[in-house]
């Protein structure tokens, strides 16, 4: 099976990318963002208790999203591999998966890096607000302890996925959204 990480900083195009590497390369999608979206909606407990730290833009708990990928990748059949999208978010995280996939006699095949700046993240969100009407995305507050969140915590994978050196990077904004989909299309290509 592959395994492999999409990563970068919020709005850099990860899920407006993912659909096109999972169906090239027959993977499952699992972004920890929307499963945690789908618990509020369906106003389970979880979802109660993800809400408040989501709306203000700080991580749940490392145990709540790997219980979700731990159960995906127990119950998902019939793909190739799996595309994380959003997961790991934190050194915790990525050590954790290591361990889950050590288990299971695999390991990460590649992260998928995709960067932007931090003013081309508020942009992005900004818009993303207007569209799809998430309540992380709409206020300046949260939007600013998420790009905070992500230097602090999500960043330091890079070099820790260099020294593994499973780490592979593209811009995600040059040119239009087709141009940005066939760069990181190309990128994933030269991931052996
Ligand atoms: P996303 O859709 O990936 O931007 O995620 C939205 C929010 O869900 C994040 O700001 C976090 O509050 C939460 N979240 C998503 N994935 C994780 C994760 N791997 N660890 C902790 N919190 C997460």
């Amino acid at each position: 099976m592959k395994y492999y990480i999409l990563f970068g900083p919020p709005g850099a195009g990860k899920g407006t990318h993912a659909s096109a590497i999972a169906e090239k390369y027959n993977l499952k999608h699992i972004s920890t963002g929307e499963l945690l979206r789908a618990e509020i909606a369906a106003g389970s407990e979880l979802g109660k208790e993800a809400k408040k730290l989501i709306d203000a833009g700080s991580l749940v708990p490392d145990a709540v999203v790997e219980g979700m990928i731990e159960s995906a990748f127990d119950t998902i059949k019939g793909v190739d591999g799996f595309l994380l999208d959003g997961f790991p978010r934190n050194l915790a995280q990525a050590a954790d998966l290591n361990a889950i996939l050590a288990k299971r006699g695999e390991e990460i095949t590649g992260v998928i890096g995709i960067m932007i700046s931090d003013e081309v993240v508020r942009k992005r969100i900004a818009h993303r607000a207007a569209i799809e009407g998430r309540a992380d995305d709409a206020s300046d507050e949260t939007i600013t302890n998420r790009i905070n969140t992500y230097h602090a915590q999500t960043e330091p994978l890079i070099a820790f996925y260099k020294e593994a050196g499973k780490y592979y990077e593209c811009n995600g904004d040059q040119g239009d959204i087709a141009d940005n989909r066939a760069r990181v299309l190309a990128l994933v290509e030269t991931i052996k």
